[in-house]
């Protein structure tokens, strides 16, 4: 790997502690998914250097807090510059790890470094507020002031942009940060430390630490008294978990957790566009991002032209090392994914629903898995409820709007959804109707930096992404003033 790299010390295997590159108490391996062989062995951080993190996070946050918030600006403005300088050598890393192809690891670390960019500007815009006061003696202003050490779990799937749309509001708002990367991927997370000291940000303010033991290092976030907040993407059980943990001090939390994006399409859609969108939506990073279609739900009149097209173009996208030309899929991250692929795809064919293309592993092997498509889905097949994180695409038919927006709504989950439709009150009572934080109106894609990135129910807590998203690590305080 490190051959391909045109600044090698960007490959780096030890954990960042305090403004220095550490050893572990062991290592532990990272595979490349798409050749299964070792690329690295990674300091593996025990929870009592989870530990020294955090105490070190805390002494830097205390003088990083009094840095004005365009001197904080500067140096995460530098690290963005220093992203996008090493764009390339960052995605290779990306791609080598975790198995997307090179050209979506590319897009991902310009999101990933795009809220280090928005963040930096925003340090300079916590502004606070003042209130009339209730009596004619009495002042009341309301100020902003960062909560303190914040800590981040964060899944393989976005490896750089997971930590850097935490991270960026975090420090532009004066906290300091720890980051525990997955497992899977915790080279795109050293990458970043290394370009975080090069752009000046002082010791301790940023810390990675890779571990294996997730729920020890989980336990040591939630437990210890100085971490203030806790920030986390992943599955609903996890968040759960780690809930149920931060409550005993009654930690502040960001959760970022699973969708089941239904993807609705109405007669009166612009066909082409609606399958463009269907295929970013349902296969970016292979099916493997919780606001990926997960059911796609298209009216009765145009069902078999919307299947027969998304059939066409699907087919004649290629399977692949995302590290070659031309690869639209790479592997899938593990074999566990795939077997959940699998079981749903057997899962809906026990149950009447027909493979009009793919359902198999790749000819390729490993964890390669064909771009799938079924017809006839309906609410009994497990898809229908459980997220599939694969390249499976499940057309559901629909007759009226009320039908579709009942079984849309029919999940525990309320991240994103999209539609496809032209009639303007349509999109107006659908939009409103969809019980999630994110719609999509005649788009696949709605990730950016720019807006506030969430969900409702039990897709999670808190925004990540625009103005909104620094509240989540700042405190209001209240100075009540007589005069
Ligand atoms: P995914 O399907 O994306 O792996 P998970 O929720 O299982 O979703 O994992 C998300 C992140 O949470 C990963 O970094 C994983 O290592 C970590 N994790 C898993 N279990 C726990 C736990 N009990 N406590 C803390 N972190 C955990």
């Amino acid at each position: 790997l490190k051959s391909l790299l045109k600044d090698p010390s960007l490959l780096e295997e030890r954990a960042y502690i305090n403004g220095a590159f550490v050893a572990g108490e062991g290592t532990f391996a990272v595979a490349n998914p798409a050749r299964g062989d070792v690329i690295a062995q990674v300091a593996d951080v025990s929870r009592m250097q989870a530990r020294e993190a955090i105490a070190a996070a805390n002494t830097a946050q205390k003088e990083w807090a009094k840095w004005t918030g365009k001197e904080r600006a500067g140096v995460l403005r530098k690290w963005f510059d220093l992203m996008m300088e090493n764009q390339e050598d960052l995605a290779v890393i990306l791609t080598a790890e975790m198995g997307k192809p090179l050209a979506e690891a590319r897009g991902e670390i310009a999101y990933g470094a795009s809220f280090i960019e928005f963040f930096a500007e925003e340090a300079k815009r916590v502004y606070g507020e003042t209130i009339p006061g209730h009596q004619r003696d009495k002042r009341i202003t309301v100020i902003k002031q960062p909560i303190g050490v914040a800590a981040s779990i964060t899944p393989w799937n976005f490896p750089n942009a997971m930590i850097t749309r935490k991270a960026g509001p975090a420090l532009a708002a004066g906290c300091a940060f720890v980051a525990r990367p997955a497992s899977e991927t915790p080279l795109s997370a050293t990458a970043l430390a290394v370009l975080a000291e090069r752009a000046g940000i002082p010791a301790g303010v940023f810390n990675v630490i890779p571990a294996s033991d997730a729920s020890g290092i989980g336990k040591e976030f939630c437990e210890n008294p100085i971490v203030r907040k806790l920030t986390f993407t992943g599955s609903t059980n996890v968040g759960r978990i780690l809930l149920r943990q931060a409550a005993d001090q009654v930690m502040k939390c960001s959760m970022e957790l699973g969708g089941n994006a239904p993807f609705i399409v109405f007669d009166d859609a612009d066909l082409d566009a609606a399958v463009e969108g269907a295929i970013m939506c349902k296969f970016r990073n292979n099916g493997q991002t919780c606001v990926c279609a997960n059911r796609i739900y298209v009216q009765a009149g145009i069902y078999d032209a919307f299947a027969a097209k998304l059939k066409e173009k699907v087919a004649a996208m290629k399977v692949g090392d995302g590290l070659e030309d031309g690869i639209q899929f790479g592997p899938l991250i593990s074999d566990a994914a795939v077997k959940k692929v699998e079981d749903h795809i057997a899962d809906a064919k026990d149950k009447g629903a027909e493979v009009i293309l793919g359902g198999n592993p790749s000819e390729l092997g490993g964890t390669f898995f064909e771009p799938t498509i079924v017809t006839g889905a309906t609410p009994e097949m497990a898809f229908a409820q459980d997220e599939t994180f694969g390249p499976l695409a499940p057309l559901f038919k629909f007759e009226t709007e009320d039908e579709v927006i009942e079984m849309a709504n029919d999940t525990i989950f309320g991240l994103a959804s999209y539609f496809y439709a032209k009639d303007l009150s349509r999109v107006y009572k659908v939009a409103e109707a969809l019980e999630y934080g994110i719609v999509g109106i005649n788009t696949g894609i709605i990730s950016t930096e720019m807006a506030p990135f969430g969900g409702v129910k039990q897709s999670g807590l808190g925004r990540e992404g625009s103005h909104h998203g620094i509240e989540d690590y700042l405190e209001m305080k209240y100075l009540c003033m007589s005069v």
